[in-house]
């Protein structure tokens, strides 16, 4: 064996040890002997490697071998790789720092107005960031990247928002300016796809094959998840079904066509809609003049209801996935319309020959799956084993 591939085959070996350490922690290294099948002295180590970089520390728990022997566990120290989530929104940025195994170590929350400008915004943030660090002694050299997550189209291979609505920003480039304000490598990528990635490997997808999210609030689209892997499509723009034509006599779209989907269930589509009738300011307000038997009210819920659930139907029927996760405002908001939603895709909307082939669940991490979900994807890309 020459040295090139003694040095990858070393590479391969610490990687295999690292995932078992991370995924079955505390963990002992006859355990990992056997699972790997590699030498007690190979994982010995490696392991002692790990120690010495400190990736790893050695537990108080012992487990018996079955000979009278104790053996000490290992397990990934805390905070050893870290890496900072962004979730930026048109008026709410999030920004934490979030460890390997996705749990948030800290965060702070700061608001933008829509006068605040790509630079501007990108400043704050990394204002944010070094507060967080030096309020919680984070140590820097053990962030790997920033992860940020926003509503839009973007070119993840270059860092520019290609297009986003709702921050009303064209062609911006966020990882250069980010990088020189932070020092941190920095990936950029839609919000819904960082969601779905942090559900499938921490949420309510946990350990799905495929699995799509949906997200219903503000806006409308959805994430697929294959095999541990966003599907993304040749531009990025896999998912965004709020631009299926549902009606093409149906009411304009912002993007110029008609009938979209997303003028059926939006909250902004919904309240324009049902103002037609009655002045409403919110969504809450919309659902107490449903609660009150406004027949306007009704009769727009009851239609977003449906075409959630044909949603369902329709992402099912396309993907065939293992599993579909319903997430966004408008179930954050009202999650009884929930049982709602299930009763009409199962009686009237879910074609039968795949009705037992997928489970349908709500988010588990609600508001923090963007976050956790853009940290998990800089730890991704930044974070190499050598
Ligand atoms: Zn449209």
């Amino acid at each position: 064996m020459n040295k090139h591939d003694q040095d990858f085959l070393k590479q391969q070996n610490r990687l295999t040890v690292f995932q078992i350490i991370k995924k079955e922690q505390p963990v002992s290294r006859a355990s990992i002997a056997k699972r790997t099948g590699m030498s007690a002295t190979t994982i010995s180590r490696i392991i002692s490697e790990f120690i010495e970089e400190r990736l790893v520390q050695e537990t108080e728990e012992q487990t018996s071998t079955g000979r009278g022997r104790k053996s000490t566990l290992v397990r990934l120290r805390d905070h050893a790789i870290l890496s900072i989530g962004v979730e930026l929104d048109q008026s709410q940025v999030l920004v934490g720092i979030v460890d390997v195994l996705g749990h948030i170590v800290c965060r702070c929350c700061f608001s933008r107005t829509t006068e605040d400008d790509a630079d501007a915004t990108m400043t704050s943030i990394s204002v944010h960031i070094n507060e967080l660090i030096e309020q919680h002694g984070i140590d820097r050299t053990r962030i790997v990247g920033i992860g940020v997550g926003l509503p839009g189209i973007i070119d993840i291979d270059s860092g520019t928002v290609q297009f986003s609505v709702q921050l009303g920003w064209k062609n911006v480039n966020l990882t250069t300016r980010l990088e020189e304000l932070t020092g941190f490598k920095t990936v950029v990528d839609n919000e819904l796809k960082l969601k779905a990635l942090a559900e499938q490997r921490n949420g309510s997808a946990y350990g799905s094959e495929r699995t799509v999210l949906l997200g219903f609030g503000n806006g409308v689209g959805s994430a697929l998840i294959l095999q541990g892997e966003i599907y993304r499509g040749a531009t990025n723009s896999a998912g965004e079904i709020g631009h299926t034509t549902m009606d093409p006599d149906g009411m304009i779209c912002d993007c110029g066509k008609a009938g979209c989907l997303q003028t059926y269930i939006t909250i902004p589509s919904l309240l324009a809609e049902a103002s037609k009738a009655h002045p409403v300011r919110n969504i809450e307000e919309l659902f107490k003049a449903r609660a009150e038997g406004k027949r306007w009210a009704c009769y727009l819920i009851d239609r977003a209801l449906a075409y959630m659930a044909i949603t369902i139907n329709n992402v099912a029927t396309t993907y065939n996935p293992d599993s579909i996760i319903l997430s966004g405002e408008f179930l954050d908001k009202f999650p009884e319309v929930y049982e709602e939603i299930i009763d009409l895709c199962y009686t009237r909307y879910i074609w039968e020959p795949i009705r037992d082939s997928f489970t349908i669940v709500t988010s588990e991490l609600h508001e923090d799956g963007v976050l956790i979900g853009s940290g998990l994807a800089a730890q991704d890309r930044f974070f190499i084993l050598h």
